[in-house]
């Protein structure tokens, strides 16, 4: 256990990747540290654990990456994906900065994958963990031990109290007992309010009792929301979150990778009177995956049902629960809970729209339904080969995009447009900065790796003067 007395340089409220980052760093430039993770240890490293990949750009095929990706193609990537929701300046700068973390990455203990070959598109702009992002996280905490920094786990930072845009005491609570301890610079990376269900419930509604959380449940936002009562400057829109369609037996929370369904695209989905709601083929299944979560978070119950037969099972990775399977279309409905007749029906509707086409799941293929509302674009076949299978669906929220504003030194900003003196930011509380809408997968560790070495050395550098 830390001695809490006795004041460090610099105090890193989280532990996941951003917090890790910036807490070797820090220490790496001679800083003393304390690491406070809300989690107990076996829970420790926060959604990062959950992770497998990490974006960056690169002009050459390297060890971990093929090909090149090059700073204007990672810049339109972010562009659309966002809607022109971000800050130039800042993403331009966090893109270049991820050519340069292999290196520090390796030295911190992370291992690599080698380059997949093949048809996976993401081995040209993706660097996958060997291990995942459970062993990165591990690599990182036994790197952290090592090089001394100090760690308190089963403690959440409450309240960074600040007067004139200073932190001066951090205020918390270590299972369950308050404490305060004095630090010359604090580094918030803590995530999102995901799993802060009250908070959640303002723009949601009751709706989110029947949402999953994927990833962890201390992303409580009890930082951020200390923060932004004290003027600190917000960026993101508070009522949106990243949701995609999870299996719906899914745990409340932490279910991380494993539960998410890609069958959407080769099936019919529809709700529990057993109706379609939305144009399955609209779009390939990466670009049209986030909107899920939203469409079956609008539906009654929130819950919604996958349905294929025997043909497109081959077709999509399964999640880690068996698929729901049946003979016959009112047996796999009664498995489901849906009226028998009705399914049947619909099936019956939608099977007599489907327009005769060449399959192809490799592409937008233009096989499509007609006079049916809503249609089928893409990938529209016959429900008509046993056995059947189906799969309940829940919206499953990966972030929320509220966080603080920061500057491209890290440093917070105060609502006046002020930076706070000593007080950085990195990771996913900062991420709206950046990602101010949508996703792109990789992107979340970029902003994580780049901006907690950024947030560990200026406030290291801001605790020695
Ligand atoms: C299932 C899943 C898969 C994902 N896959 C990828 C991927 O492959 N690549 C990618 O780039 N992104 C991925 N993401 C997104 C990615 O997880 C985040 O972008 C990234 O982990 C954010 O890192 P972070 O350190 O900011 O937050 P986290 O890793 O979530 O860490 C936050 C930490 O803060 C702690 N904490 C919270 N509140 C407090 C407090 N008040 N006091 C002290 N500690 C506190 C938590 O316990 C936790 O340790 C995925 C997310 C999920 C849910």
């Amino acid at each position: 256990m830390p001695d809490l007395s006795k004041p460090y340089d610099v105090l890193v409220a989280g532990g996941g990747n951003a917090a890790l980052c910036a807490a070797i760093t820090a220490r790496q430039h001679g800083a003393s540290v304390l690491l406070v993770e809300h989690a107990p240890r076996a829970m420790r490293g926060g959604n990062s654990r959950h992770t497998r990949n990490l974006r960056a750009m690169h002009e050459a095929p390297m060890d971990v990456l093929t090909e090149s990706y090059a700073e204007e193609e990672y810049w339109d990537d972010l562009k659309r994906v966002t809607g022109g929701n971000t800050d130039e300046h800042l993403a331009r700068m966090t893109i270049r900065a991820s050519s340069g973390v292999f290196g520090w990455m390796k030295q911190a203990g992370v291992q690599f994958q080698p380059s997949l070959t093949g048809t996976l598109n993401l081995s040209r702009t993706n660097a996958f963990f060997l291990g995942g992002g459970k062993a990165l996280v591990n690599a990182y905490y036994l790197t952290a031990e090592r090089i001394g920094v100090d760690i308190l786990y089963d403690s959440e930072v409450v309240a960074l109290p600040m007067r004139d845009g200073v932190v001066r005491q951090v205020e918390i609570t270590h299972k369950g007992f308050p404490a305060t301890i004095a630090a010359r610079c604090v580094v918030a990376a803590c995530g999102g309010f995901q799993a802060n269900l009250d908070w959640m419930r303002q723009y949601w509604g009751d709706a989110v009792d029947n949402f999953v959380i994927r990833g962890t449940p201390f992303n409580r936002g009890r930082l951020l929301r200390n923060l932004l009562d004290q003027k600190v400057a917000s960026v993101g829109d508070p009522t949106q979150c990243h949701a995609v369609a999870l299996d719906a037996r899914a745990p409340k929370f932490d279910g991380g990778i494993t539960t998410r369904l890609d069958s959407v695209p080769y099936s019919i989905v529809v709700n529990r009177d057993a109706e379609r709601f939305y144009d399955e083929g609209e779009d390939v299944w990466p670009k049209r995956y986030a909107i899920w979560g939203r469409l079956i978070a609008q539906q009654p119950g929130q819950i919604a049902y996958s349905v294929c037969d025997a043909k497109s099972v081959p077709l999509f990775m399964p999640s880690v629960y068996p698929a729901v399977v049946a003979d016959n279309l009112g047996e796999l409905a009664e498995k489901l809970g849906l009226d028998p007749v009705k399914l049947r029906a619909t099936v019956a509707r939608y099977n007599q729209a489907v327009r005769p086409g060449k399959f192809d799941n490799t592409k937008l293929d233009g096989s499509a339904t007609e006079g049916l509302d809503p249609p089928k674009t893409n990938w529209a076949r016959s429900i008509d080969t046993p056995p059947f299978t189906g799969y309940p669906l829940r919206p499953g929220i990966t972030f929320t995009y509220l966080g603080v504003r920061v500057s491209e030194r890290a440093q917070v900003l105060l609502e006046d447009g002020r930076p706070a003196a000593n007080l950085y930011a990195s990771g996913e509380i900062m991420a709206g900065n950046i990602l101010g809408r949508g996703y792109l997968a990789g992107f979340g560790m970029t902003i994580g790796t780049v901006f907690g070495r950024i947030a560990g050395e200026e406030a290291a550098r801001h605790a020695r003067n």
